[in-house]
């Protein structure tokens, strides 16, 4: 075991340090521009596909050094569904043509993807969702409404899951009658690939492109949450969309297996920005319990102060423990179902108690606004409702341990 880094994992993390400070200067609108074309958005990606080709253990100190300069947790939330839920799970489960058809574009954020699951009566319990996918001749429509999307009105492209009608397929494994889809926008907002000299054979139309004439996707205008608000959730109406038969992930039937492998990859990544965050915040919280006096000496002369601190340090490296062991077992081609949700159940969890410390550390001064510190509390919040909720992640690790 080893648990330092090379000198290419270091320039990759300064680099995304770097990166980040830039995002972070720019206005909201622009930073997930600024991080596509610093190449944020395809680091896990192949080399052939416009990737970097990096390792998942790499892409989570990548995120780590993003989240260390870029405060805005929602759009890293947002490039994180897209890069984690969805890029990665095409990767791995997409057809050859299917990933010379979108990840190219995914990689340099020409198109972007997000997750759309979530439903009115089917949050936690996907495997309760009411969309519908009928079979067509020309392949696939899709009917429902989605909720709580990330990025919905900014999507090209939309991973979603809907009841196919069947029970699954006759005599095959139990499935639980879902299918998973690639939907594009629609029409003029579908991306296009451009064939290249090394790829003549790629479709000129992403698999899944539904005709100009074809129902769209329409997306609502995004929600007033709490936190994260540059993740810009929203609902996403599925009005009869027709895509290709290449649209679909997976086999028909098997979208509920989909659906979990995407999760598996957003719960071990989503949060390692967050510990760049944290690391950010820690370095500032030392700092001010040591220079802040009260009656001639500093606060952290108080044992409750300092032990304060201590914990925010300790959630931090069990955070970052975990988050690395997850992504290590992907890498490894191990499952890593329940390493990612340990990861994301106690990184999330530890974020919020770390931001709540962080804001009593600093007294009333904490609990204005313009300290950043409440917000801080809500981005945190968020975090543990996305892409499970820890009640959620909590039953993954009991049901592993055979509970
Ligand atoms: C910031 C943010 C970003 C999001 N992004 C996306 C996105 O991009 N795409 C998308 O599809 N969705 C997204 N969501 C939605 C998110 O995945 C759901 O909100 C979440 O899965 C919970 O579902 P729900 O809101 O329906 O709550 P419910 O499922 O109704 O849960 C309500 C409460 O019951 C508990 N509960 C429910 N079932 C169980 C169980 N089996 N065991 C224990 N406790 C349980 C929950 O923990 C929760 O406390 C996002 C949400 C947030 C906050």
């Amino acid at each position: 075991m080893d648990f330092g880094w090379t000198p290419a994992q270091r320039a990759v993390h300064d680099r995304m340090r770097a990166l980040g400070a830039e995002a972070d200067a720019a206005p909201p609108d622009e930073r997930m521009r600024v991080l596509a074309r610093g190449g944020a958005l395809g680091l896990p990606i192949a080399r052939d596909l416009g990737g970097e080709g990096l390792d998942l253990v790499t892409t989570a100190l990548a995120y780590e050094g993003l989240g260390a300069t870029l405060r805005d947790g929602g759009v890293l939330l947002a490039a994180g569904a897209h890069l984690f839920g969805v890029a990665l799970l095409l990767a791995r489960v997409g057809t050859p043509a299917q990933q010379r058809a979108w990840l190219p574009r995914m990689a340099s954020g020409d198109c972007m993807a997000t997750v759309a699951a979530t439903e009115a009566g089917a949050g936690s319990d996907v495997a309760s969702v009411q969309a519908r996918v009928d079979r067509t001749p020309a392949g696939y429509r899709l009917t429902g409404e989605k909720r709580y999307v990330t990025w919905a009105d900014r999507a090209d492209v939309y991973f979603a899951v809907a009841r196919d009608g069947g029970e699954g397929r006759p005599g095959g494994a139990p499935a639980r009658g879902l299918t998973a889809l690639l939907v594009p926008r629609a029409g003029a907002d579908a991306p296009r690939v451009r064939p290249g000299a090394a790829d003549e054979d790629a479709p000129r139309v992403p698999p899944g492109a539904a005709d100009e004439d074809a129902p769209r996707v329409r997306p609502g205008a995004p929600l007033a949450t709490a936190g994260l608000r540059g993740a810009r959730l929203a609902p996403v109406s599925f009005c009869g969309c027709e895509v290709g038969p290449d649209a679909l992930l997976g086999r028909p039937g098997a979208g509920l297996a989909v659906f979990q492998i995407a999760m598996t990859y957003e719960r071990a990544l989503i949060l390692a920005f967050r510990l760049g965050a944290m690391e950010r915040a820690l370095g500032e919280a030392v700092r001010f319990a040591r220079e802040r006096e009260i009656g001639g000496q500093a606060i952290a002369r108080h044992e409750a102060v300092a032990h304060r601190v201590a914990q925010m340090k300790l959630r931090l490296e069990t955070s970052r423990l975990l988050i690395y062991r997850a992504a290590w077992e992907l890498d490894q081609g191990h499952r890593g179902q329940a390493e990612a949700a340990l990861a994301k159940w106690h990184a999330a969890d530890a974020a919020v108690l770390f931001a709540l410390d962080d804001l009593r550390l600093r007294g009333g001064a904490g609990y204005l606004e313009e300290s950043g510190l409440p917000s801080a509390v809500d981005d945190a919040l968020g975090g543990s409702i996305h892409s499970g909720t820890s009640d959620v992640l909590a039953t993954v690790v009991a049901r592993w341990l055979g509970l």
